[in-house]
């Protein structure tokens, strides 16, 4: 994000939010409840060093998960052992290349298709475009026959994978 809107682009500032995600859903997204670790500033990007500015909370988030660390129970009224998981993470799409080390740039970019990413390179900018997304939908989606708005060719591949519910 950047804190000073378009007055300067000169800046970078990433914050690392935790939220607690074993509170109720209506509680769990509300400011109160969230942790605000730390803010990685600066006047570029963290970039792969990222990892860098993140060992100190990943020390620490471990450490609650190997160890675990006493706490009071105000409910129970009694002292038990707490531990903590890293559920997920929420990023734009270059941070998660950053964090995972996952290509996010080329021709095989879409970590769901891989090497069937579908592509085109364009001829005067040599920007990559991402194409095809119509395989996605649903066999018989109407905008898999649309023509017309999707550069005059239908969609006749299926690669929706149903969910199982678990
Ligand atoms: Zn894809």
């Amino acid at each position: 994000m950047n804190p000073y809107g378009n007055l300067s682009t000169q800046h970078s500032s990433w914050p690392i939010l935790l939220v607690i995600y074993n509170l109720p859903p209506w509680l769990c997204m509300k400011r109160k409840y969230m942790i605000f670790s730390m803010m990685i500033s600066g006047p570029r990007q963290p970039g792969n060093d990222i990892d860098v500015y993140l060992s100190p909370l990943i020390e620490d988030l471990r450490k609650l998960w190997d160890e675990g660390v006493l706490v009071f129970d105000g409910f129970c009224k009694e002292t038990c052992e707490m531990h903590v998981m890293l559920f997920c993470t929420i990023n734009d799409f270059p941070a998660y290349g950053n964090l995972s080390s996952y290509n996010v740039k080329g021709h095989h970019a879409c970590p769901i298709c891989e090497e069937d990413t579908s592509y085109i390179q364009l001829k005067h900018g040599r920007k990559t475009m991402y194409t095809r997304h119509r395989h996605f939908l649903k066999p018989h989606h109407p905008y898999k026959r649309f023509k017309k708005a999707f550069n005059g060719s239908q969609e006749h591949k299926t690669t929706l994978i149903p969910l199982t519910g678990e």
